[in-house]
């Protein structure tokens, strides 16, 4: 039997999927699972598809290890688990495909290179990224391996989604605006698709609420447009980023108080967001079970930045048929749903409070206008659906 990996590999953590394919090429989730603090005391859990455990290992003086390492440990336990399968390939998550990405691809030197340079533009995710790839090019070289891009599901948004309003030559440096988060939507937009075709072929907001955040206004199941642009810095409130920001506080950071470039990068990326405006966490679920003001204080401006950012979409797509709901915390917390709910409701947007608390299918009421959903996301699940017909498209051609 063929069997495929996904690898999300982040800064703090590796995520996994291991799927077996049918006679028809279709993935089944064999295992999955996660290795978290990494640089820390790294912690790796993997389960079965019914979230029976499989291995859990502690490495509590494993402040050292590498991704590297890690991954190579993971590389020999699938080996284990996979034994019999013909492994076709592997695929990784790729925050930025720049310009030139617009689809999956296959990973080979110039390709890496290309990839490499974009790492700017994505300082906290593309490195480790492109370091999984190379990890597991040195530990077997010639298994292939699929590049799969958030940006790709934004690639074809109306060009003028794309423009910042900055002179054009900048634009067409690629100072433009490409959205992330490509890989959940997608997953989403299938899944509404099986779940309820005439809501995914109207006027939707996808709500990818995890530590990253975004909105994407959608039409007919495509990105129209996305609250993240240039870089994953852009939009919502996040865990510890700072979302959208007068550019002018960025030269007042450099020029008045005196910060590097590097400094402005740190703050922005790794100490806004709610971290930074509570002063405690930058986890929702820590914040919502702390005390003190300022943790009401950053989660009621995360909820406020939503709807605002919404109100905007919402005008672009000029109207709205459903909000979905997806990632850690918009799949789980039903007060973060119903704050932002309740400042759309002069939309029409109306939520059943006992639906929304068990994190129900659909959480709006009956005469809601604006039809409400939760749908778990699998950007896993994504990422082996497209390392499968990369790797067919290679075998047919
Ligand atoms: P990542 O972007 O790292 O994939 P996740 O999608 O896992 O992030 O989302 C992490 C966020 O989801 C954290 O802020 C976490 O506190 C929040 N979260 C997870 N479960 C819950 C819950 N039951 N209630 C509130 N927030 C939750």
């Amino acid at each position: 039997m063929r069997a495929v990996v996904a690898l999300n590999s982040g800064s703090s953590s590796i995520k996994f999927a291991l799927f077996t394919l049918d006679e028809k090429d279709r993935p089944e989730l064999s295992a999955g699972g996660k290795i978290e603090k990494i640089g820390i005391a790294p912690r790796l859990s993997i389960r079965t598809a019914k979230g029976e455990t499989l291995h859990e290992r502690d490495w509590e003086q494993g402040a050292a290890l590498s991704h590297a390492e890690l991954l190579e440990y993971l590389f020999f336990w699938a080996g284990e688990h996979l034994q019999g399968h013909q492994v076709i390939g592997i695929g990784h998550r790729v925050v930025h495909g720049g310009t030139e990405f617009a689809a999956p691809c296959l990973v080979d030197d110039a390709v890496l290179a290309e990839l490499e340079a974009l790492c700017p533009l994505a300082p906290l995710h593309q490195p480790h990224n492109l370091a999984a790839i190379r990890a597991v090019s040195a530990l077997q070289p010639d298994l292939l391996q699929v590049a799969c891009f958030d940006t790709a599901f934004h690639h074809d948004k109306p060009e003028i989604a794309s423009r910042l309003a900055l002179p054009r030559e900048l634009h067409k440096r690629g100072i433009r605006r490409y959205g992330f988060h490509g890989l959940s939507y997608e997953y989403i937009v299938r899944k509404l698709t099986e779940l309820d075709p005439a809501l995914a072929q109207g006027r939707v907001i996808a709500a990818h609420l995890g530590n990253g955040a975004s909105l994407c206004a959608m039409q007919a199941g495509k990105s129209i447009d996305t609250t993240m642009g240039f870089t994953a810095l852009d939009g919502l409130m996040m865990g510890t980023r700072c979302g959208a920001l007068d550019p002018g506080v960025v030269l007042h950071l450099q020029t008045q108080l005196g910060m590097s470039a590097a400094e402005v990068e740190d703050l922005l990326y790794k100490k806004s967001g709610l971290l930074g405006v509570s002063g405690i966490s930058s986890d929702m679920r820590a914040l919502s079970q702390a005390r003190p003001p300022e943790a009401d204080q950053a989660i009621a401006l995360f909820a406020r930045r939503a709807a605002r950012e919404a109100g905007a979409l919402i005008t672009l797509l000029e109207g709205l048929d459903g909000i979905v709901f997806t990632a850690g915390i918009g799949e789980n917390d039903a007060d973060m749903r119903s704050r932002i709910c309740r400042k759309l409701a002069w939309l029409g947007v109306e939520i059943d409070d006992s639906a929304n608390s068990m994190n129900a299918d659909v959480i709006s009421s009956s005469q809601s206008r604006v039809k409400v959903r939760v749908i778990p996301t699998n950007e896993e699940r994504m990422i082996a659906l497209h390392t499968i017909s990369t790797i067919r498209g290679k075998r047919d051609a």
